[in-house]
């Protein structure tokens, strides 16, 4: 297990669709990976990390929105899908490990129902809200080649992004 090299923006990999995952039980090459992004994840320190933030341009991430709090709540999800999401929305600024120290506003969904594989090839549908359906929904962005900054209209993209540097 190892902490990957973190991708930062604009870095092009974070703009481009990841390809659907195989069936992990029988690649072996993914759990070791998903075993380096928790570590990466946990090291940062954050709470979501999705493939290309790491360089892997599959459709997976990981996710523990509680481990700051106390006992950790890992969970791995693969070839995500959004099933149903409520009309409801709120907005957050949301922080992004590969857009270091710029929160974002961002109007979201309030909850969802998400269908995903496990790292072991198990399917899963669940109802998600709070900060758990923001962070889903954040980290299949990335998945799909968007980042926080494109829900912003250019003239304020333009203005958030005044003075910021990539690491
Ligand atoms: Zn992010």
């Amino acid at each position: 297990m190892s902490i990957l090299p973190l991708v930062f923006y604009p870095d092009a990999r974070l703009a481009q669709p990841c390809a659907p995952v195989t069936d992990p039980a029988t690649d072996e090459d993914l759990r070791p990976v998903i075993a380096d992004m928790f570590d990466t994840m946990y090291a940062a320190p954050g709470r979501g990390l999705a493939g290309p933030q790491v360089g892997v341009m599959k459709r997976v991430f990981v996710m523990d929105c509680t481990w700051k709090d106390g006992a950790g709540t890992p969970m791995a999800f693969l070839n995500p899908e959004i099933i149903v999401q409520r009309e409801d929305e709120d907005t957050l600024n949301e922080g992004c490990l590969s857009i270091p120290d710029l929160m974002v506003p961002v109007v979201r969904p309030a909850a969802i129902t998400v269908r995903w594989m496990d790292e072991l090839g198990g399917t899963h549908e669940r109802n998600f809200d709070g900060f758990e359906a923001r962070c889903i929904q954040h980290e299949m962005d990335h998945l799909d080649g968007r980042v926080t900054l494109d829900h912003l209209s250019e003239p304020a993209r333009t203005e958030i992004l005044q003075g910021y540097t990539a690491p």
